[in-house]
């Protein structure tokens, strides 16, 4: 067993060493920590964005070649061919599917996360990361008025945080009865996100769907007539903030149904979770704090650079038991200290937290608040303006920060070329999506940058 060492030689102190395969790579490390910074700092480019696979593999040629092109031909292949052919998630006029808007803090610590290398699967190996990353899982534990015991750790995306939750469950309702004669069952409404049917089918269960309401809700009474129903639902899934039309199913009442039938109630608020820390919309998510899992993409609305999920369990006990892999050669590992490797389905894992926490202690929860408030707001105007306008249509009323609209008179190919069009010139990224069997246009703001007066100047191109 290795002594614990204290590190208290600082990283300008250690002397870096030479490589006998690789050589000095001081001008190389060089080169690309000075292209990171270039990057970090200037304006994302509004037109960037694919192009064909053909036409790509000819402006860029060979790169991997036995003897090598060298840093500075690989770094101009990637800032004038590559980057140039990939779309700038930050940009402030990008509103298409969920974008994103990291901070530059958050951005640049990405580098150092990468820089340090630490192998976050284990307490043993990454505890210093593990504890930061915890901390900003305390944040979030915090806003949903979960109790100090619960825990969790950071994934790459919504789809497997999902995934995990969802396997935690199963694995918590086979401790109290055998596999149901036809087979385990999750409960959800059709808005809920893709990657729910993906994780029932990898995970060989069914899915049986309750109605929306009016309003575009999972209610409580749903879910009380699915469940009354229907034996062997181990998990109920709520979505908060629904990624078409961001939308909060009706939490409380949804938690009370679970309850009264002992089911799991996992939260996916991948895109929506961030709004729990917008006081203007809080009381939105009451009866979040009875679930038993959430989770939540920093990576969309919370200003993390991907890839960023942070699953969170109320009581960690039945992930530990669904997730700790055992074999001969982790033997070794401590299972009583908090190793994320024991809490969803992977064990090698970067420490993808440590851009938020450097982020958050950087810039306080504070401007997080503001942040999210000022996204909301923007949202809110330019749905105002929808609704002003001749020539629009708001489709539904937004509670959250995605807007749904239309333009009276058009189709699918109208909205599909303008929608080309606008991307073209860099005017606005905005897609197309469907509403009650129509096309209908969707716009969803995560980035506190954009600004209502510019979307709604966009949007006269409409007319
Ligand atoms: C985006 C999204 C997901 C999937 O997240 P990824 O990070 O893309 O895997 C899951 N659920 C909801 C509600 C989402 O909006």
């Amino acid at each position: 067993m290795q002594k614990a060492q204290c590190g208290n030689t600082p990283a300008n102190k250690v002397p870096h060493v030479g490589n006998r395969v690789w050589g000095d790579e001081d001008e190389v490390v060089r080169a690309v920590m000075d292209y990171a910074r270039r990057r970090i700092l200037r304006a994302p480019d509004p037109v960037a964005g694919a192009r064909s696979a053909t036409e790509l593999a000819l402006a860029a040629g060979t790169a991997i070649t036995p003897w090598g092109i060298g840093a500075a031909t690989a770094l101009k292949l990637f800032d004038q061919v590559l980057a140039p052919a990939t779309r700038a998630q930050s940009g402030s006029a990008n509103l298409a599917y969920i974008p994103a808007a990291p901070t530059r803090a958050a951005l640049a610590f990405d580098a150092v996360t990468g820089a340090a290398n630490i192998f976050a699967g284990t307490w043993e190996s990454g505890a210093g990361a593990i504890h930061a990353e915890n901390e900003a899982l305390t944040w979030l534990t915090q806003l949903l008025g979960w109790p100090s015991t619960a825990a969790g750790c950071f994934v790459s995306g919504g789809t497997m945080g999902n995934i995990s939750a969802l396997i935690t469950a199963r694995a918590a309702a086979a401790t109290s009865g055998p596999r149901p004669a036809d087979g385990w069952k999750i409960v959800c409404a059709d808005s809920a996100h893709s990657s729910i049917r993906s994780a029932a089918q990898a995970m060989d269960v069914e899915v049986v769907t309750a109605p929306v309401d009016q309003r575009g809700h999972l209610t409580g009474a749903a879910v009380n007539t699915v469940l009354r129903s229907t034996p062997g639902v181990f998990a109920v899934v709520a979505t908060a903030g629904t990624t078409n039309a961001g939308l909060i199913d009706d939490l409380d009442d949804i938690a009370d149904a679970c309850e009264r039938h002992h089911v799991w109630l996992h939260v996916d608020g991948a895109y929506g979770g961030a709004g729990l820390a917008a006081p203007s919309v809080r009381h939105l998510y009451t009866g979040i704090e009875r679930a038993d899992s959430f989770i939540v993409d920093p990576h969309k609305w919370l200003f993390a650079p991907y890839d960023c999920c942070a699953l969170l369990y109320r009581d960690p006990a039945a992930a530990r038991v669904a997730h700790s892999q055992s074999a001969h050669y982790l033997d070794a590992i401590d299972r009583d200290v908090h190793n994320p490797a024991d809490l969803a389905l992977h064990l090698s894992r970067r420490a993808r937290g440590l851009p938020l926490w450097f982020s958050l202690a950087v810039h306080g929860t504070e401007r997080y608040t503001k942040a999210v408030e000022q996204t909301l707001t923007t949202s809110r105007l330019v749905a105002d303006a929808i609704r002003a306008s001749d020539h629009l249509r708001l489709t539904i009323d937004p509670e959250l920060s995605v807007v749904l609209f239309e333009r009276p008179g058009w189709g699918p190919q109208d909205y599909a070329s303008w929608s080309a069009w606008a991307a073209e010139t860099g005017t606005m990224l905005c897609v197309p999506t469907q509403w009650d069997d129509a096309t209908v246009l969707r716009m969803a703001f995560v980035n506190p940058d954009t600004r209502a007066d510019e979307v709604i100047d966009a949007l006269l191109t409409l007319r």
